[in-house]
């Protein structure tokens, strides 16, 4: 099966109720991981890539690997996205290498650090729009800011999304997808404590999605930060501090008010890292690499098909026929994904 645009997983996730785990990438294991965990459930899958992940595989190894993992799961649909693009320029390269669908960030300016005007975020998230939907391309925009800093993306600063804000900035950029800041975090150390309602404000993204109820709404920083993963990396000679990440159960409250896309790194990277710790502390005389990365990519399957079975994705694969880029291009130039 081809790459799918975003919008098309996306629409179907609305359709059926559920939401689409968004899983970073910056190696091979990682998307061997992934696509084992789609096909071990069945489920279809947004891949994603940072500036970052783009610099350190070189753009080729990563767009390879991707066309490697559609020829060799052709029963997934999967969907390729540049996260946090923090200009358009980025935005179009990514297009222009391949990618289905682009988040043009424009909550920030183009260093990735200091909060934009909504006007600025608007100009920028517009000029995207219409370079990518006349390639049949899927855009999301960020309104807000999160906190945390990951891959050198973030101000540092929260302001969560305001839902006046997010109706006019829908209506003048014509993005498919919205990212909110509800208070979540990127990075591994979200809140210090248990989040509930007050530091989560789960309320908001109900409101947002009364308002907007054909916009597909994204959470960002949604890892869950496992107890049991950071305490493994601990156990082995980690010196990782205790934190909390997003509740399971917040993430599919959100699922049932609109949210179908939830970006997930933190999570696969503790596991990844967690694996290797417990294989060295254990064979401190192996040297093949392969020996602690099978262990490796191994957790990060099984954190990966947890989400996709807990975000209702898992089941989907089979559900739909891929829409070409090109007949996304024509519903979008004749007004019909509007
Ligand atoms: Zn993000």
């Amino acid at each position: 099966m081809p790459m799918v645009s975003m919008r098309q997983l996306l629409d179907e996730a609305a359709q059926g109720g559920y939401g689409v785990g968004a899983f970073n990438v910056h190696n091979m294991e990682q998307i061997q991981a992934i696509m084992e965990a789609a096909r071990a459930t069945s489920s279809p899958v947004i891949i994603q890539a940072s500036r970052g992940a783009r610099s350190y595989t070189n753009d080729r190894f990563l767009y390879h690997l991707m066309m490697a993992a559609t020829e060799l799961y052709p029963e997934i649909p999967v969907a390729l996205h540049q996260d946090h693009g923090n200009s358009p320029e980025t935005c179009k390269s990514a297009i222009d290498l391949g990618f289905t669908s682009v988040m043009m960030d424009g909550s920030l300016e183009e260093d990735g650090k200091t909060p934009a005007s909504f006007e600025y975020n608007v100009a920028v998230t517009r000029e995207v729009v219409e370079a990518a939907h006349a390639r049949g391309v899927t855009v999301e925009g960020e309104l807000g800011t999160l906190g945390g800093i990951e891959d050198g993306v973030g101000s540092g600063e929260v302001h969560l999304t305001d839902p006046d804000q997010a109706v006019e900035f829908v209506a003048a950029t014509g993005i498919d997808a919205l990212a909110v800041a509800i208070g979540t975090s990127h990075g591994a150390y979200k809140f210090s404590r248990k989040p509930d309602g007050e530091v989560l404000a789960m309320s908001l993204i109900e409101e947002i999605h009364q308002r907007l109820p054909e916009t597909h709404l994204v959470m960002h920083g949604s890892s869950s930060v496992p107890r049991e993963l950071v305490d493994e990396i601990n156990r082995y000679g980690g010196q990782m501090k205790e934190s909390w990440g997003v509740p399971v159960e917040e993430i599919q409250r959100g699922i049932q008010h609109g949210v179908r896309k939830i970006n997930v790194d933190t999570d696969s990277r503790l596991a990844i890292t967690g694996a290797i710790r417990k294989h060295l502390a254990e064979h401190p005389s192996d040297f093949d690499p392969r020996d602690y990365l099978k262990p490796a990519r191994a957790a990060m399957q099984q954190v990966i098909e947890a989400r996709m079975t807990a975000f209702g994705q898992a089941g989907h694969a089979g559900d739909y026929e891929p829409i070409p880029l090109e007949e996304m291009r024509e519903r979008y130039r004749t007004g019909a994904l509007a």
